[in-house]
């Protein structure tokens, strides 16, 4: 059951709270990442080993799996199931595939022309969850962009399952990816060795991937520690449901479970106008929790998950906007009224018949997205995580002509006169 508060009666220190996820108030998760990562900075893949031992409860005689292993494991997999895997691959890529946009080149001044152009993250490394649920779907919402920007090597870095290998349906991704190598690794151990470099992991520029706070944390110190970039702070995941009188509470519940289920420290957050489908919602999520197989994780989540009642839609998406959630589906046949005023949200769902396992999976959409608030400041991963653009600029004689007593002036004012003295010495020539 959902404890249910009355947005009327919360003062904005009870807000901030209530908006507030994944503290770490002892630093317990930051201690333990701090000294794992120690660990991999001095002893390489042996301190990989021994994570994978005390961790995944596996003995790895070799921290990767080649070309011949990734074959034979995809191979396990039913063709129906191979078939859904292309077909979200051919969505995610036919969405993203849209954002590799050429930038047009701007004339500031006559003859003074200045552009942008991208250039792809020449290392990316990949980390795909594999802990209490194996995510294949991450690997094609990460592989599908860094391959269409162009990334030259990508690094994948992924648990090792109690086999001491990968699922079939990730080494089926890796397949359609062409990606001949998997890393056996997990956890922070995963993101310093991808900042690091060990004798077998290869050091990458930015490291993309969602993952628990172990994941999370390690990601947010590396990017202190090193000049090794991340694509944002993806962790535990969290959905925001908006719902009013017209939304069916069965469905309602289906989407608070489905993001429930991810993990314990998973959140599901229903803000409603309507005291009585909140009834109906906590009737229903008893009824269908009872019904999955990850019943325990998820009612775990559960304790940690809450809902608002609320006096209109427009009160509903103030509150999203101060939740700024990973995920926000809006279950109302009004939705289309209150989408302008969408401030901070990772991904949005609309209507009765969008259900955001959707987007997890096949539409098209990245499901890499940010938590915990930082959807106020992050977007989620798309090609532009991959890329990098370049300024560039030249200058014809017309155009030194127009712009150099412009820099002249304005570098003799900041008394930098080598500056100026790069304009005046080719003036002086024209
Ligand atoms: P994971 O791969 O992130 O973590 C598993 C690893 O954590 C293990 O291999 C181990 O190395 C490490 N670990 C476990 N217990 C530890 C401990 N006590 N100390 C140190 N390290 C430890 O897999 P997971 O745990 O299943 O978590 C996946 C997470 O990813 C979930 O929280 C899910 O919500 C999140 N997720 C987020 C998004 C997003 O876009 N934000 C998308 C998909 C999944």
């Amino acid at each position: 059951m959902l404890k249910v508060y009355n947005q009327e009666e919360l003062s904005p220190t009870a807000i901030e709270q209530l908006v507030l996820r994944n503290t770490d108030p002892n630093n317990a998760i930051s201690d333990t990442v701090y000294s794992i990562i120690e660990d991999v900075k001095s002893s390489g893949d042996k301190a990989l080993r021994a994570y994978a031992s005390k961790f995944d409860q596996v003995d790895l005689e070799q921290v990767y799996l080649g070309k011949d292993d990734i074959e034979e494991l995809a191979s396990t997999i039913s063709r129906d199931q191979q078939r859904a895997l292309e077909i979200a691959f051919q969505n995610i890529h036919r969405f993203h595939s849209t954002q590799l946009k050429r930038e047009r080149v701007t004339e500031t001044m006559p003859g003074v022309k200045c552009w942008r152009e991208a250039r792809p993250i020449e290392r990316v490394g990949l980390y795909i969850p594999g802990g209490s649920a194996v995510l294949p779907s991450t690997l094609l919402m990460l592989g599908v962009p860094a391959r269409i920007a162009g990334c030259k090597k990508i690094v994948v870095c992924s648990p090792p399952q109690k086999s001491g290998k990968i699922n079939g349906f990730v080494a089926y991704c890796l397949i359609l990816l062409k990606i001949e190598r998997i890393y056996l690794v997990g956890g922070a151990q995963a993101i310093a060795a991808m900042a690091f470099g060990t004798e077998t992991v290869p050091k990458v520029d930015k490291i993309f991937g969602p993952g628990n706070q172990f994941v999370t944390k390690a990601k947010s110190i590396i990017q202190g520690q090193t000049n090794v970039s991340i694509d944002m702070p993806a962790g535990p995941s969290e959905v925001l449901v908006i719902a009013d009188e017209t939304a069916n509470p069965a469905y309602v519940a289906a989407d608070l479970l489905a993001q429930a289920e991810h993990g314990p420290d998973s959140q599901a957050v229903l803000v409603s106008t309507s005291a009585e489908l909140i009834r109906q919602v906590n009737l229903e999520l008893n009824k269908q929790v009872s019904l999955l197989p990850r019943q325990e994780i998820a009612s775990a989540a559960l304790t940690n998950s809450y809902a608002i009642l609320t006096t209109d839609l427009r009160a509903a998406m103030e509150f999203s906007n101060k939740y700024a959630p990973e995920h926000l589906i809006i279950e109302s046949d009004a939705w289309q009224s209150i989408t302008s005023l969408i401030l901070n949200a990772g991904s949005v769902f609309l209507g009765h018949l969008t259900p955001e396992s959707a987007g997890d999976y096949a539409s098209g959409t990245n499901h890499t997205l940010p938590t915990s608030g930082y959807a106020k400041s992050y977007s989620g991963v798309s090609v532009d995580s991959f890329i990098k653009k370049i300024t560039f600029q030249q200058i014809s004689p017309e155009g030194l002509q127009q712009i150099g007593s412009i820099v002249e002036i304005l570098a003799e004012l900041e008394g930098l006169h080598g500056h100026k003295n790069a304009v005046s010495i080719r003036k002086a020539d024209l």
